[in-house]
């Protein structure tokens, strides 16, 4: 990997706050630098395209303590450029990908959707300094970090900037989000989000959890998730998405909630199809996402069998 001089630092950068920056992996996951006077924190690594951590480092020399929202291949993907790393423990079995193929078909993928041109291919709206030939690290050359273990209530002090984590299972079971009580932000991975797919653990723990969350809005101004496909770049989610969301799992609950026709994310092709994320998609994923419901613009994908058999007993 390492024979990859070239590897870009140019990743789309804007300051949301002060000392407070989103970084757009080109278009597939969204990262964020939080810097306090001691330390600096990075929210997630993306998919593994380019030099991250080249590009952090041009905006702080602060150690950088380097924690996940959760255990995706989209959120991990760079974090072997860290020594160490922090992750709930109910997602450390999560594999890296294997295969630069593999971490190329997602990046292609998740790309096309964020720049609403589902099903498109990326290189058509290819419009950032990178090229994914020589961009995208191959996971064979890569050697993993030492992993140690996110959990509830858990405060890092960056310096004059606390920054606590709270569990939000549901998209995954180690699901986190971090609240910055100094500056009012929330930052949620991919726990909160329009195109939200849950699943992982019960329902109602995840609306409880999600309900906590809602509970404690009068400590931030805002939520920033780790995608910005629904949200403009530096700007927070709108504030209905979590209460949608919230709605959704509670129709789910009183078995009230009908599933919806809604577009698939990964490139399916129109017209919208009812009862698949991917039928014909070599997707490796495709089976295990197959409902819809809907909320205002609110979309919650949830595996059928999973969810709605259960809230019918
Ligand atoms: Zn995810």
């Amino acid at each position: 990997m390492e024979n990859k001089q070239s590897l870009t630092k140019l990743y789309p950068i804007v300051q949301i706050r002060k000392d407070t920056w989103e970084i757009d992996e080109f278009d597939v996951a969204s990262l964020f630098l939080l810097i306090g006077t001691e330390k600096a924190m990075l929210i997630d690594t993306g998919m593994g395209i380019g030099d991250l951590r080249g590009a952090v480092e041009r905006i702080t020399d602060k150690p950088i303590i380097v924690v996940h929202s959760h255990g995706h291949i989209d959120h991990t993907g760079n974090s072997r450029q860290f020594e160490e790393i922090w992750l709930h423990p109910a997602d450390q079995d999560m594999p890296i990908p294997d295969s630069v193929e593999r971490r190329r078909y997602d990046t292609e993928r998740i790309a096309a959707r964020q720049k609403g041109s589902i099903g498109a291919p990326y290189n058509m709206f290819n419009l950032y300094p990178y090229d994914i030939e020589i961009d995208l690290r191959d996971p064979k050359d890569e050697k993993k970090p030492i992993v140690k273990d996110l959990y509830d209530g858990q405060q890092f002090n960056l310096g004059d900037r606390i920054i606590t984590v709270y569990e939000c299972p549901g998209h995954t079971a180690g699901e986190v989000v971090f609240l910055d009580e100094t500056n009012r932000m929330l930052f949620a991975g991919d726990a909160i989000n329009f195109n939200l797919g849950i699943g992982s653990v019960p329902l109602d723990t995840t609306l409880l959890a999600m309900k906590r969350i809602q509970g404690m809005s009068s400590k931030y101004d805002g939520i920033w998730n780790g995608h910005h496909d629904f949200r403009a770049l530096g700007m927070p989610l709108d504030n209905d998405c979590l209460e949608n969301i919230i709605r959704i799992l509670e129709d789910l609950m009183k078995g009230n909630a009908s599933f919806c026709e809604c577009p698939s994310f990964w490139g399916q092709p129109m017209p919208l199809s009812k009862t698949h994320i991917g039928a014909e998609s070599n997707h490796p994923y495709a089976h295990k996402q197959t409902a819809f419901l809907r909320k205002g613009r609110n979309f919650l994908r949830i595996d059928r069998n999973y969810s709605y058999e259960k809230t019918k007993e």
